[in-house]
């Protein structure tokens, strides 16, 4: 008689929240296994800005509104898990910048005044003088402060995060009808091999839409919000991470600018307001947007040899009738966990809140159970595709 191989938690989708749990269950004893479509991390995360942030450019307008105290630890979250104290090991991993910069040209605080002087950001936040302005904003006329924000190298996450779990995580396309539900769980038929798991963690991004209609889960609905990032390209670029914030009329940076090593040298890849408003236009009209704002934000420079290209990409979120939700989102239905860490920032929310969802790990020898299927691979980073 064949033996169904018994598990706790198989999780579906291998970006940063489907990584992190694979991380944080079996680090408490969960015997684990993951399943990768394609590539880890080509979904969202490998798209991502990679900025940890605090949720202080939420309070630009003034107030500390619920989603900037929401996310306000986690910054200090991740660290913890860089230096090897946190819910799960980072050690290893250098972050492309230890803190994100604000920054606007040639004028006063202005309207931000009461914004920086607010004794709430004290110690999140401190003025920069410009002898220590990165290469990039030698020239500015304006004002630069330093957040204590990081910034990540996506790659290199998704690769420490993937290294010690890598006997349980596989590249397989799972589908709904793949999945019985029985008595104690599911019971799921990968390929040859049928095999048993109490939970099923459902963290497979714009993924877990169809799987929930599949898996006749009607109650929890997904929402997809649309960036249409700008991907710059010279051989002038300095690294700068940073939102700028010239005379913008809403509260929300103009441009959030992070910067990846590309051949010899940077690219910079631009979020922010032009990534939003960018759904409203053209490739061609939005790359003219994107080299004014340049020119505004940045005058000082360049940029006259820049290639653009753009990276059209959506946020998957559980339905928020349309607006940024505040928190990770993390639900259970039966046997199944709906999971969407919102941000990268997030996820160690994301990770408390699944633990809350589970019991605690049984007692059982935590030998791994090989599944018949072949191993996932890391993802690239979308624009090197
Ligand atoms: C342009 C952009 C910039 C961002 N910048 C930041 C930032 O700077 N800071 C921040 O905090 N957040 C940022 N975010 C948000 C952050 O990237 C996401 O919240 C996060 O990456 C979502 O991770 P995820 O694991 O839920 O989804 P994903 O990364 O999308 O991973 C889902 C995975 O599931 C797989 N999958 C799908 N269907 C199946 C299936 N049926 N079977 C098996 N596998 C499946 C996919 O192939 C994919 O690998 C940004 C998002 C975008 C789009």
């Amino acid at each position: 008689m064949t033996v169904i191989p018994q598990l706790d938690a198989v999780i579906i989708g291998g970006g940063i929240a489907g990584l992190w749990l694979a991380n944080l269950l079996h680090g408490r004893g969960d015997r684990v296994a993951l399943l990768e479509a394609e590539q880890l991390g080509c979904g969202q995360t490998l798209a991502s800005q990679g900025i940890i942030h605090g949720g202080l450019k939420y309070a630009l307008g003034g107030s500390l509104t619920s989603a900037s105290q929401a996310i306000a630890g986690m910054p200090e979250r991740w660290r913890d898990c860089l230096n090897g104290t946190g819910d799960v090991d980072l050690r290893g991993l250098t972050p492309l910048a230890a803190e994100n910069l604000l920054f606007a040209d040639g004028s006063g605080l202005g309207r931000f005044r009461t914004f920086f002087a607010s004794r709430a950001l004290r110690g999140r936040l401190r003025r920069l003088e410009p002898q220590f302005w990165p290469e990039a904003l030698k020239g500015c006329s304006g004002w630069v402060y330093a957040l204590n924000d990081l910034v990540i190298d996506t790659p290199a996450l998704v690769e420490r995060l993937a290294r010690p779990q890598a006997e349980r995580i596989y590249q397989h396309p799972f589908q709904a009808d793949q999945a019985t539900a029985i008595d104690d769980g599911w019971l799921l038929q990968l390929g040859e091999q049928r095999v048993q798991t109490q939970y099923l963690l459902l963290c497979a991004g714009t993924g877990n839409e169809g799987l929930l209609s599949g898996l006749g889960i009607d109650q929890l609905q997904m929402q997809r919000r649309p960036l249409r990032q700008v991907i710059v390209r010279s051989k002038r670029l300095k690294p700068l991470y940073g939102h700028c914030l010239t005379g913008i009329s809403r509260p929300e940076p103009r441009l959030t600018i992070t910067s990846h090593p590309d051949g010899n040298g940077w690219l910079w890849y631009l979020g922010g307001q032009l990534a939003g408003d960018g759904v409203n236009l053209d490739d061609a009209a939005l790359i003219q947007h994107a080299r004014s704002e340049l020119t505004i934000c940045l005058p000082w420079l360049d940029f006259s040899d820049a290639q653009l290209s753009i990276l059209d990409i959506d946020r998957a979120e559980a339905a928020h009738h349309g607006q940024r939700p505040d928190q990770a989102f993390a639900k259970r239905q039966g046997s199944t966990i709906v999971c969407w860490p919102t941000k990268l920032s997030l996820t160690p929310d994301l990770g408390d809140r699944v633990l809350a969802l589970l019991p605690k790990p049984s007692q059982h020898d935590l030998q791994d159970v090989p599944l018949k299927l072949p191993p996932a691979q890391s993802g690239l980073l979308r624009w090197s595709r």
